[in-house]
């Protein structure tokens, strides 16, 4: 930590068409960071909304020379707004923040204080979440398969919402991939974690932004980025289904020369046939997935395109990360 200056706090929102919200929610983060007695700054990152968060949010930075705004060139997802927000942050600690004011800002200072007391991540625990039924076992389900190939613990709960030390936050810069999934990426570079419980609020505004499409890319995303355990099934379901066949071939031989009975025709050799194809594209979909990731990582694009920085006075025209 630097200690000519005093210490920076700097709260990260990624916001995607939450106009509506993103008044209260600023104003009520403010608040909270005022009491907190450090120096502050809230960098909100909006990613491609179509809804007029812009008019809002220059309209607040206008107000509070501490709000930062960054505009992506369209939506290229929460992820990216978060990789985003942490490489614009200048904070000694950086929280990363939904701006739909269903993270607590009262939590804020609990994080400070567990990070004052030695925490590199302060992450927040949701103890009961406001989601479908079918979601969380989706979740729970997803988090159990991710963990099971993956060498790091995900805590399943710890979502987004987080205090992460400047050092944590130049680890995570410093990671080259593209296909981010935050939650793995953060568990990956490790680092000394206090896990925070709290209760999630309801919206302030709006709807969740998250399609069913998106949860599933993002979770395929974080399975086939952390865990070769897709693979590893792949091979395993070849090896399983090679050994019944040998066996199966070795019972014909049995039954043709020995017992001398007839040979069954071609219901086995259809059902064999259709169940051997079955497993072999879902084989080459895995493999695919995973040579997919590899082709989205040769391509060496950037993970987003800022079109407009509120500190920036010319806006850069393809700025990248
Ligand atoms: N979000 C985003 N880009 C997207 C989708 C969501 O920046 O493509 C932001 C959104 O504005 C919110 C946060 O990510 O601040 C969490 O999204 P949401 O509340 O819709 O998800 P949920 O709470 O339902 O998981
Ligand atoms: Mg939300």
């Amino acid at each position: 930590m630097d200690t000519r200056r005093p210490t920076l706090i700097s709260v990260v929102l990624p916001a995607y068409n939450e106009s509506e919200g993103l008044p209260v929610v600023v104003s009520s983060i403010l608040h909270a960071l005022a009491n907190t007695g450090f120096a502050h700054e809230i960098v909100v990152i909006d990613d491609g909304s179509t809804d007029g968060t812009r008019e809002v949010m220059l309209d607040l930075c206008a107000k509070q020379p501490s709000l930062r705004y960054v505009r992506f060139s369209r939506n290229f997802g929460k992820e990216a707004a978060l990789s985003a927000g942490l490489r614009t942050a200048a904070g000694d600690a950086v929280i990363l923040m939904d701006s739909d004011g269903q993270h607590p800002p009262a939590l804020i200072s609990v994080f400070l204080d567990k990070w004052r007391e030695g925490a590199e991540v302060v992450a927040g625990v949701q103890n009961e979440r406001l989601e479908s039924w079918t979601k969380r076992r989706f979740k729970a389900g997803y988090y159990w398969l991710m963990q099971a190939g993956s060498h790091v613990v995900i805590p399943p709960d710890a979502g987004d919402f987080r205090l992460i030390d400047r050092k944590v936050v130049d680890a995570i810069n410093a990671l080259p991939e593209r296909n981010r999934q935050m939650k793995g990426l953060f568990a990956w570079v490790g680092f000394r974690t206090v896990l925070v419980p709290f209760q999630p609020e309801p919206r302030v505004a709006g709807v969740t932004k998250f399609t069913w499409r998106q949860l599933f890319k993002l979770a395929f995303t974080g399975l086939t980025s952390f865990s070769v355990v897709p693979l590893r099934l792949v091979s395993l379901t070849g090896l399983v289904i090679s050994s019944t066949a040998f066996l199966y071939g070795c019972y014909l031989l049995f039954e043709h020369y020995v017992v001398g009975g007839r040979v069954p025709g071609w219901p086995t050799l259809a059902v064999g046939m259709m169940f051997l194809s079955g497993v072999q594209l879902l084989a080459l979909g895995v493999i695919a997935e995973y040579l997919g990731r590899t082709f989205e990582e040769a391509k060496q694009r950037p993970i987003y395109i800022v079109a407009e920085d509120s500190r920036v006075k010319s806006p850069p025209h393809a700025a990248s990360p």
